[in-house]
């Protein structure tokens, strides 16, 4: 019980972690730097703590780039405000981000480039045999450490974490909670179920500071991809670019 336990929630934070930190804060807003090598290494982690749902860093930075500059219009890939459940929100999501993958979407010049690949790995780590192989490990735990069958109901969770993440964050971050600031958009803050989410439910205070590193702003908001990013700031291994 306790492994299942462990596993689950270890596969949920790093993978939510790694999205917060490496995808959406360094590749898509560029919030910190570091050297190249550890760039190669946050991206190794990334892959390995999304497994079977790893998403590109490209597809990524420029679905989210054009989120912030279409953010809860018609041309928003992902606005709870569009689509009429979440479901179709994340289903379009998804062709939309198979489409900029394989060229049969360009995107705006302006939300493409600069972004940090390794194009060996993401050929891997992209691969369906590689997606497989790691569901395929999710399921061998579960066989081995699942004190009842019923647990495996928990499987899909594993093997979908990168798009569960996204559908929670992207639907609750645009309808639920209360807003700090005045944006042109409909961004909220949706502070209790921010516990799953590592900061990235602070929508409302991140679209108005789309640069800030920290997405806290109030004494009651807590960032914890951001505390982790102080310490490694403290250690040396990244430097901030922007002022929380
Ligand atoms: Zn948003
Ligand atoms: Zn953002």
């Amino acid at each position: 019980m306790l492994a299942i336990v462990v596993f689950f929630f270890a596969h949920w934070w790093l993978s939510v972690f790694f999205q917060s930190f490496y995808l959406h804060r360094y590749c898509a807003h560029g919030m910190v730097s570091m050297s190249k090598g550890w760039e190669r290494f946050f991206h190794l982690c990334t892959f390995v703590a999304q497994g079977s749902s790893f998403l590109m860093p490209r597809g990524y930075m420029i679905l989210h780039r054009e989120h912030h500059a279409y953010s809860d219009t018609e041309k928003d890939p992902h606005s709870p405000h569009v689509f009429r459940d979440v479901w179709s929100m994340m289903q379009h999501t998804k062709e939309r981000y198979r489409g900029l993958l394989n060229g049969s979407i360009t995107p705006e010049a302006r939300f493409d480039g600069d972004c940090p690949s390794w194009p060996r790995l993401d050929r891997v780590a992209h691969s369906w045999v590689t997606r497989i192989a790691f569901a395929a490990a999710y399921v061998l735990f579960y066989v081995k450490f699942a004190p009842h069958w019923a647990f495996y109901a928990l499987l899909p969770l594993h093997f979908l974490m990168g798009p569960v993440h996204g559908a929670i964050v992207n639907w609750a971050g645009h309808k639920y909670g209360y807003r700090n600031f005045e944006t042109s958009d409909r961004s909220r803050n949706t502070l209790l179920v921010d516990v799953l989410t590592a900061g990235e439910l602070f929508q409302n205070n991140h679209h108005r500071h789309p640069t800030s590193p920290s997405f806290a702003k109030r004494w009651f908001e807590v960032d914890p991809t951001f505390a982790v990013m102080r310490v490694l700031r403290w250690l040396g291994i990244i430097e901030l670019r922007y002022a929380a």
